[in-house]
């Protein structure tokens, strides 16, 4: 690595999933960053839960997927069904790859894991501090910063805003947030359950043709995480079972949402900074981890300049296909269902025509 590169002043704002894969990816290289959140600690909630088969990959070289692997649930399997009646099953086994699983683990862990390999590594998260403004010179760019002791200016090189949807960098930015959010209401559940009557380490997507729909996943030892576009997502979810504690429940709206663009010469966006949407495919948390992987390998390449050209269309195919997933799902039209459940049934029984779209979930293929 040149000098140059080990001395860049580089700022990331937001410590979540996709801002600590950039810190990491840097650090691990030889490159220490400044990571500032205006949070106190890692997320206490759950959030994403599903880590794909690349992430998986991209994070083994900084030592986190061997921890990861360590806590999480391998789920093999996603059954559908429609009105009790199976239509099909998504072998993510039939991988031809080593992580042939989408690897389960509440998203407040993968953030721990993340924030203690990265104190390992010499670059501690800087909680409770905020950043509330930009501006960019040719020079570098400065950054306004509401710490705990007060209020700081600072220059940089180069920033990554990895802020999530309400992004501070993107907005001081001007950079649009084009696309919509979704009327309707889903709710979120995570529920302890006794006498699970389906088959363990398998998630299961149930159906109905007055177009609601119910997913649920094992997220630790006898932990689920169901998710419903109805205001109550176990009710949503058949079968002989016994929720012995409700742990959380939430409700949220489905944006479908992308960052015009995700750079300028010296300022980048990564994760929910960059594209928001539905959280079925479990692509958020991964596509954010990719970004960052990316965002790393051209800052050592020198290939910045193509940030953009590259990740854009990756979130702009994502979100498309996130859509028409939704759009399938809950469909309400007879005709509409029949053909769905044709294409389930014939596709359930042949794991190679699934390989296309289990590649895209497994973030292998774009
Ligand atoms: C309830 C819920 C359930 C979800 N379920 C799923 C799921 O099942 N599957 C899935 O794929 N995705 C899910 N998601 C989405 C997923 O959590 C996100 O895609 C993922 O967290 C994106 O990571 P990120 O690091 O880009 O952004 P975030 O995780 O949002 O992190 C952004 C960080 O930036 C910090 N920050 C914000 N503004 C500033 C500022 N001005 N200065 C300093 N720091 C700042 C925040 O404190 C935060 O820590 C869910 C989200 C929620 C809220």
């Amino acid at each position: 690595m040149a000098q140059q590169q080990a001395d860049t002043k580089i700022l990331i704002v937001g410590a979540g999933p996709t801002g600590l894969t950039a810190a990491l990816e840097l650090a691990r290289r030889g490159v220490t960053p400044r990571i500032i959140d205006r949070k106190d600690a890692p997320t206490p909630l759950s959030k994403a839960v599903g880590i794909s088969p690349h992430s998986l990959d991209v994070l083994e070289p900084s030592g986190i997927s061997e921890r990861l692997l360590d806590k999480g649930l391998r789920i093999r399997h996603v059954h559908f069904s429609e009105e009790g009646r199976e239509l099909g099953v998504v072998y993510i086994s039939s991988l031809p790859h080593r992580f042939n699983f989408l690897l389960s683990l509440p998203q407040r862990d993968t953030e721990t894991i993340m924030v203690g390999r990265l104190a390992e590594l010499g670059v501690g998260v800087e909680w409770r501090s905020s950043l509330y403004g930009l501006k960019e010179s040719a020079e570098g760019v400065d950054a306004r910063i509401a710490t705990p002791d007060g209020q700081e200016e600072a220059r940089f090189d180069l920033v990554f805003g990895a802020d999530g949807v309400d992004s501070a960098v993107r907005k001081a930015l001007g950079i649009e947030f084009q696309g919509y959010t979704h009327k309707r209401e889903w709710s979120i559940a995570d529920a302890e359950i006794a006498d699970w009557p389906y088959e363990p380490l398998s998630a299961q997507a149930f159906l109905h043709r007055n177009g609601d729909v119910g997913f649920i996943i094992p997220i630790e030892e006898g932990r689920f995480r169901a998710v419903s576009n109805t205001d109550d997502a176990l009710a949503r979810i058949p079968g002989n079972y016994r929720v012995t504690e409700l742990l959380r429940t939430d409700r949220f709206h489905i944006p479908a949402r992308q960052a015009q663009r995700y750079q300028t010469n010296r300022i980048f966006l990564g994760g929910d900074a960059a594209h928001a949407h539905s959280p079925v495919g479990a692509r958020g948390m991964n596509l954010g981890i990719e970004d960052s992987a990316s965002f790393a390998r051209r800052f050592f390449d020198g290939t910045l300049a193509g940030y953009t050209a590259e990740r854009w269309p990756i979130g702009k195919r994502w979100i498309a296909l996130s859509e028409r997933i939704l759009r399938t799902a809950q469909t309400t039209s007879p005709t509409a269902q029949t053909f769905r459940n044709l294409a389930f049934s014939v596709i359930g029984r042949f794991p190679a025509l699934q390989r296309p779209f289990i590649e895209r979930i497994a973030g292998l293929k774009e």
